[in-house]
């Protein structure tokens, strides 16, 4: 895979990406014990300017995660300042014109501590990538066989490299099965999200989604969504989903900072809908192509420079 752009940030400096290794006896690799985000960047073509998306945000919830899994140091050491300085030049020193996406890691930068997590130093990492090729007219999904890992068991709100097990397992069965991607379930049998996005469905012209409490990961793109259907005067309400809604729903569609915004055209073999991507979806896929531009109160974009 070369979709890797040249640089990358890793142990306080820049370097080739080919020579930020860590070891197979540190914790990220033995335990899983690292946090992360992944945030997009444009690039504008009419204006020649590159920008970062909501970056003040997956900021936050780089520190939210790092509060949850007790990586104090990194919110002690890092600011906001320093972390958008940093990202900045990353993508400068990439010389990067197209989007793109970034993905920033914060790990236990140790080896051989077993599973402690106390008292360990933390560093930060960070990569520029291509984003993946995703069928913009729709793809096919099933519900998993494997639950959601519940927040009680591993925190849902946070972003913790090892908690992706789960998401691979489903994504595993859902392709061999000859889907695309698979629906998570909550213990209770609640609809959660998707492997690597959160999902919402159209009922009788109402945007709903799954409640913030149903061990789900509160996407910065969720959250784009609820901004952009006020702006388009859409309904929507955040809830719990039972799995025959999926069946039911006119509209269903996965959002995430890697997807954007995709629709569901097959859930479990029945088509969503009439197998084509809904007015509500369309209307949000429009809209999140602006990034932001034309939308009032809101300041989502970083430039680069
Ligand atoms: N749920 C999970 C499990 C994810 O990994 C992601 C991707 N970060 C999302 C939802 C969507 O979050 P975001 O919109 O912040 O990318």
């Amino acid at each position: 895979m070369n979709s890797l752009s040249p640089t990358a940030y890793f142990r306080d400096r820049f370097v080739p990406v080919e020579l930020a290794h860590l070891s197979i006896a540190s914790a990220p690799v033995l335990y899983g014990l690292s946090i992360y985000t992944v945030f997009p960047v444009f690039w504008n073509a009419d204006d020649q300017q590159l920008s970062m998306f909501r970056l003040p945000d997956h900021f936050r919830r780089l520190q939210n995660s790092a509060k949850l899994m007790a990586f104090d140091d990194f919110n002690r050491q890092w600011s906001y300042q320093q972390f958008a300085a940093t990202m900045n030049n990353l993508l400068v020193k990439n010389k990067i014109r197209r989007d793109c996406l970034v993905r920033v890691a914060v790990f236990v930068d140790d080896i051989l501590q077993g599973t402690r997590m106390h008292g360990l130093p933390h560093r930060l990492s960070a990569f520029v990538y291509a984003p993946p090729l995703v069928p913009k007219t729709g793809v096919r999904l099933a519900v998993s066989s494997w639950r959601r890992t519940p927040d009680n068991a591993i925190p849902s709100r946070a972003k913790i490299n090892g908690s992706y097990v789960n998401a691979s397992l489903m994504k595993h069965e859902a392709v061999m099965n000859g889907f695309d991607d698979a629906i998570a379930l909550d213990e209770q049998g609640h609809v959660a999200e998707s492997t690597v996005s959160n999902i919402f469905l159209v009922r009788d012209d109402r945007l709903v989604t799954p409640s913030g409490s149903t061990d789900l990961l509160e996407g910065i793109t969720r959250d784009t969504i609820f901004t952009l259907a006020n702006h388009l005067d859409i309904h929507h309400e955040q809830r719990m989903i039972d799995r025959s809604e999926l069946y039911l729903a006119d509209e269903v569609f996965l959002c995430g900072t890697s997807l954007q915004i995709v629709p569901a055209i097959e859930i479990d073999r029945r088509v969503v809908g009439n197998g084509k991507p809904g007015p509500i979806t369309k209307q949000l896929m429009a809209a999140y192509q602006t990034h932001g531009h034309g939308q009032a109160n809101n300041n989502w974009l970083t430039a680069v420079g």
